[in-house]
């Protein structure tokens, strides 16, 4: 291990000692070994040490793992050259289950429950399946699971593709509130040239910002197993930021990695700019409303003191918005008391609105979420 830094391992023990919720992002460089195509079961369980270990602290922890491919396509013998698409859809719904089934068998043994999702694009950028992700994400992390994140790339085609899962980790992270994103590689973090090709790169320990300067001094691609480079990197660390969530990257091949961190392997400190909640409001006070929603005085109270918003303190419904867009909640005088994303389209609004949570299902006939507006969509 290169010299360890007092500054990096201050900063990284109080940045990891302050998180609530952490996303670790693990690449197949380091899961998948590139001579065998065989899991590195060892290191799992190392990994696997270092969750338990978080999940003792109270922390929560999601994981975003690659490797689907790079498994299934030693299983179907697809050989080690770039495949066509299907080539590399058919790998991963071979790859996946048994990914999926290497942590279960080496987190079960820690009394830790994992859960697979598999996400597209269009799940973050639909905003009715983002907060469908985003509830069932919290849900499971209130139940203590661990979920096990990877991109759905049987279904995705190229056009709705992440295609790296360092951005994945990064909207991850953002839709799940998370504070803290570790992006474990096959590099230190990030140098101010390439260091394979320079030997007078210096690495960067902590960038503030992801400046035009910052982005010049990332280099082309990654690894022959993953498909991120330090450019996906950038864009990934640009999107954990702004949604208020610090990001790593370190070298990911110690046995105890995140232990490793902790303790000042070197690493680059990607800063957020307040923390998850604050942005999340910032961004949501900064849309546009579609729609309106009049409420009683006892609802207005009840939002001031950080209630979510039930149906039964609405009056009225304006506009026409469907679930996942942005509403302006307005007491009996007019005047905008919030700004939240819809739990529910405009018709829904309406059937349910005066009605009490437990009748939902009666009046819309099927199951649906207690609040229109849920206090974590919301700014005041
Ligand atoms: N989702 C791909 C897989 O599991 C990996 C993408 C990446 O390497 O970033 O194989």
């Amino acid at each position: 291990m290169a010299a360890v830094s007092e500054g990096t391992r201050s900063r990284s023990a109080a940045i990891l000692g302050a998180a609530r919720r952490v996303v670790v992002k693990i690449g197949s460089a380091l899961l998948v070994d590139s001579a065998t195509g065989q899991l590195r079961v060892e290191w799992l369980e190392g990994l696997a040490a270092d969750i338990a270990a978080l999940r003792e602290r109270g922390r929560d922890v999601m994981l975003v793992s690659s490797g689907s491919i790079a498994l299934g396509r030693r299983v179907l013998s697809l050989g080690d050259g770039p495949l066509p698409l299907e080539a590399s859809q058919a790998a991963a719904a071979v790859g996946q289950i048994r990914l999926a089934q290497a942590y279960e068998s080496v987190l079960a043994p820690h009394g830790i429950t994992t859960a697979q999702v598999l996400l597209t694009l269009e799940d973050s950028e639909n905003r009715r399946r983002y907060l469908n992700s985003r509830r069932t994400f919290e849900t499971l992390l209130e139940l203590g699971v661990v979920p096990i994140v990877n991109e759905n790339d049987t279904v995705a085609t190229d056009e709705i593709r992440y295609g790296d899962n360092d951005r994945l980790a990064a909207q991850v992270a953002g839709m799940a509130g998370a504070d803290v994103l570790v992006l474990l590689s096959d590099v230190d973090g990030l140098h101010t040239a390439d260091p394979r090709v320079d030997p007078g790169a210096r690495l960067l320990e902590v960038v503030e910002a992801v400046t035009p300067e910052i982005e010049a001094m990332a280099g082309g691609v990654g690894s022959a197993l993953s498909r991120g480079g330090m450019r996906t990197k950038l864009m990934a660390a640009k999107v954990a930021n702004r949604a208020g969530c610090a990001m790593a990257i370190v070298r990911g091949d110690a046995s105890r990695p995140l232990t490793a961190l902790s303790e000042g392997a070197p690493s680059t400190w990607f800063l957020a700019k307040g923390d998850p909640a604050a942005a999340r409001k910032r961004w949501i006070s900064g849309m546009r409303p579609r729609g309106r929603l009049i409420v009683d005085a006892g609802a207005a109270a009840a939002l001031a003191r950080g209630s979510s918003l039930l149906p039964a303190g609405v009056t009225e419904v304006e506009g026409k918005f469907s679930r996942g867009d942005p509403v302006d909640i307005v007491d009996a005088e007019g005047r905008v008391v919030a700004r939240g994303l819809a739990g529910y389209d405009v018709g829904e609004a309406r059937a349910i609105m005066g009605h009490r949570s437990d009748r939902i299902a009666e009046l819309l006939g099927h199951p649906g979420r207690a609040a229109l507006v849920h206090r974590d969509d919301m700014a005041i």
